[in-house]
């Protein structure tokens, strides 16, 4: 791999096929996978992965708004999308860039057929998203009649899909909830198959779903986080590559006295001679300010130095008393000798938002391709 010579966050598209494999593997071969790329592929380089994604076969894309649906259109992404989390002054551009929305509520489920009556569609494909537990989006079991009326109602769009979504389909301790939501969502589907006349296919599971609910697959399931690597629990992670490593390099190297202070506010005293690194990323980059005063801290050459002072905007300064290096050389911030699980954990929070925290100010690299 190519040795970084400034901020850049890695993406290796052959960690993303053994991922995209994995999570395969787990499924049986007419169950299709929808591969969740909202926030740019979370975080990662969205266009660079939706297209090795379509070339491994990923049957859907799911996007979170329409302007992420939008954009993969625009990468030449063929495959349809389905955009979890529509806004009705979106639905004009859903229609013209072949999105499919996930309707939730009377009133985008209204708001969406009198949208696609205007544009004189016929059987425009729809997601009915039913709220089973999360309490998040999604019509409510007793709301099977409206989406039944309203559907029956116009010609103008079908449902493709019915699905719901699981609060803590990663937590043991949750079982007995989830297959609750699993059995409450079965119910919704029967029920309206028998009115509706005609099956859309069902989704529940995510990633975690994936792995602990095999029995609840259905017609597809929606993964995000395992095809970028993360299975959520230790053994699942050591199945799964993280695609990421986020990069860096040493900017300027200084010698501290006893007694100096180092950084904004002064938050970091040398209690003894210290050498210290300056490296070009901080807050701004998705570094953010958990990770300093000793937090968390970065490889070089191998090596532990851990963040010193207040992490600032554009920087952060690292410890490298011991560590044989010199400016110029590469620094890995996770991934590679630091999984991002851990150094996550050090600031507090979980893959997921370490991942789509990176801004887009990091440049992405895709290797392997
Ligand atoms: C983000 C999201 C997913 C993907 O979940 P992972 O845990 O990343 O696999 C699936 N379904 C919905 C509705 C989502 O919002």
């Amino acid at each position: 791999m190519p040795k970084a010579r400034e901020t850049v966050l890695e993406i290796d598209l052959n960690a993303l096929t053994h991922n995209y494999n994995y999570l395969r593997s787990k499924l049986d071969k007419d169950v299709k996978l929808m591969a969740v790329v909202k926030a740019f592929g979370y975080g990662s380089d969205v266009a660079g992965i939706a297209h090795k994604l379509t070339e491994l076969g990923a049957d859907y894309f799911a996007v979170a708004y329409t302007n992420e649906g939008v954009a993969l259109r625009e990468a030449g992404i063929e495959t349809p999308i389905l955009v979890l989390h529509p806004q009705s002054s979106n639905f004009k551009a859903i229609i013209d860039h072949c999105l499919e929305p996930s309707l939730y509520s009377e009133f985008v489920l209204r708001e969406f057929i009198q949208t696609a009556e205007k544009q004189g569609q016929k059987n425009y494909p729809v997601h009915i998203k039913f709220n089973t537990g999360l309490n998040r989006l999604g019509f409510a079991e007793k709301e099977t009649g409206i989406v039944r009326d309203l559907l029956k109602g116009s010609e103008a769009v079908k449902a493709t899909s019915f699905f719901s979504h699981l609060a803590a389909s990663e937590d043991w301790r949750e079982r007995e909830f989830t297959l609750m939501q699993i059995h409450t969502f079965r119910r919704i589907a029967i029920k309206l198959y028998d009115e509706l006349g005609y099956r859309p296919f069902l989704h529940i599971c995510n990633t975690s779903g994936i792995i602990n609910y095999p029995k609840a697959h259905f017609d597809m399931v929606r993964s995000g986080i395992g095809l970028y690597g993360f299975g959520n629990d230790k053994p699942e992670d050591e199945k799964l590559k993280p695609i990421a490593t986020l990069k860096t390099i040493v900017s300027q190297i200084h010698q501290m006295e006893k007694g100096e202070t180092l950084g904004y506010n002064r938050a970091f005293k040398a209690s003894k001679p210290t050498k210290t690194a300056t490296l070009p990323l901080g807050h701004a980059d998705g570094i953010n300010r958990q990770y300093g005063n000793g937090r968390a801290g970065v490889f070089i050459n191998g090596q532990y130095a851990p963040i010193i002072g207040n992490v600032c905007m554009d920087m952060i300064m690292v410890d490298i008393t011991g560590i044989d290096c010199a400016e110029g050389d590469e620094v890995i911030v996770f991934g590679g000798p630091q999984h991002a699980v851990e150094f996550a954990a050090k600031g507090n929070t979980i893959s997921y938002e370490l991942i789509t925290g990176i801004s887009q100010r990091v440049k992405r690299i895709l290797v392997n391709n």
